[in-house]
């Protein structure tokens, strides 16, 4: 049972939102009623549609490239020019300051599935995930900046926190009212690049916490609810790898292998090419190796092991000899790994140890070059007085 149950008998829930219910509520049915209503009767122009998927794409790649890899995980270090237009267009989406939606995050994957802390927990059901975390003073969504001291030293951050209401209304009204009239098609552009790309921003990102932690395999770990799903990758930025990202969180990809979709990640990398982006962090391929075979001995040791699926194998013995092959096999592999990063280990230590060797043997040889010149000069000194001719120092 939930703290927010307990807190309140069961069966009691706290109060709505009333704000942010309107808000989702009304601009869903704006989408569903004014704009095919507007498109049947009016039609829509090209530059309609085309600032819709070009402020959906700004708002969410700033949201999985800023909100999410960079604030939320720091998983690279981002230049002010990167950072400033991830602010704006992250702020844009409307899913809050980065403040509240990084330290919210980072609280989720800390307590990932636990129903009474996880702000956005999957194991209290896909609406609630989705949406309804948002719309109850729920006791897990309440704010704590705790775990985001460091976010809170980034001067973009806490303006965009402190100025947040003002850049949401510039931004959502303000600009698609601007560009409608700049095309002459003030309520046309306002609908698809105002409302529309607002609705699909909101449930395409809500989507990461409910369906991808639902829907789709788990090919590195089982310890949480998180999938990768290619399917939803699509639709989310390349944020549909979740299972890897909840084990590897401090990777500044998701989709690991060159196929995957996964945009955030080429845009990330295409900045630290052009000097915007530095300090990419990537987990050693190894590592994920070793994750994903872990994983799948787990399975097939849990097919052969349960005795109501084992049943059904055929030559089981046999089964279970190759299972036992293959995990002597990958504790030999680890146990080479173990010894190969203590090699390089000790090998780094005696390249430092030489480095400071080197070091120390320059200071000293200058130390006695300085002594033995003074030495020189002394004994210059006492060869006048002694009127005896002694070679001057170099
Ligand atoms: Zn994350
Ligand atoms: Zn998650």
């Amino acid at each position: 049972m939930s703290t927010d149950s307990l807190n309140k008998g069961v069966g009691a829930l706290p109060p709505i939102k009333w704000g942010i219910a309107l808000l989702f509520g009304l601009t869903l049915a704006g989408v569903l009623t004014l704009v095919p209503w507007y498109g049947l009767t009016h039609g829509f122009s090209g530059w309609a549609w085309a600032w819709c998927f070009l402020l959906l794409y700004a708002n969410g790649m700033s949201i999985t490239c800023g909100y999410h890899r960079l604030w939320a995980h720091r998983t690279y270090r981002a230049h002010w020019g990167l950072r400033l237009p991830f602010m704006i267009f992250g702020g844009m989406a409307l899913q809050n300051s980065i403040l509240i939606w990084a330290t919210d995050h980072r609280r989720h994957h800390q307590h990932v599935d636990h129903n009474d802390q996880d702000p956005y927990s999957a194991g209290r059901g896909f609406w609630f995930s989705h949406i309804g975390w948002m719309l109850r003073h729920w006791e897990t969504g309440r704010n704590d900046f705790s775990n985001g001291r460091d976010l809170m030293e980034d001067p973009l951050v806490t303006w965009q926190h402190r100025h947040y209401v003002a850049l949401a209304i510039a931004t959502n009204i303000g600009l698609p009212l601007l560009l409608g009239w700049l095309h002459g098609d003030l309520w046309g552009v306002f609908l698809l690049a105002g409302l529309l790309r607002l609705v699909l921003i909101h449930h395409t990102t809500f989507l990461i916490n409910s369906l991808a932690h639902m829907w789709g395999a788990r090919p590195y770990t089982d310890t949480n609810s998180a999938r990768d799903n290619g399917w939803l990758a699509f639709l989310t930025y390349g944020e549909g790898y979740h299972n890897f990202h909840h084990i590897f969180e401090r990777d500044y990809r998701n989709g690991v292998r060159w196929w995957q979709w996964d945009p955030s990640k080429w845009l990330i990398f295409a900045a630290s090419r052009l000097g915007l982006a530095s300090q990419l962090k990537r987990v050693p391929d190894v590592t994920i190796h070793k994750a994903r075979v872990a994983m799948q001995l787990k399975r097939v040791e849990a097919a052969v092991t349960c005795p109501s699926r084992s049943r059904h194998l055929p030559d089981l013995e046999r089964l279970k000899e190759h299972l036992s092959a293959e995990m002597a096999a990958f504790q030999a592999t680890l146990a080479e790994w173990a010894r190969v990063r203590e090699e390089r280990m000790a090998s780094a230590r005696e390249r430092l140890l030489a480095r400071w060797e080197e070091a120390r043997f320059r200071d000293r040889t200058r130390e006695i070059e300085r002594n033995l010149k003074v030495q020189c000069r002394r004994l210059s000194r006492l060869a006048t007085e002694l009127s005896g001719p002694l070679p001057q120092p170099a």
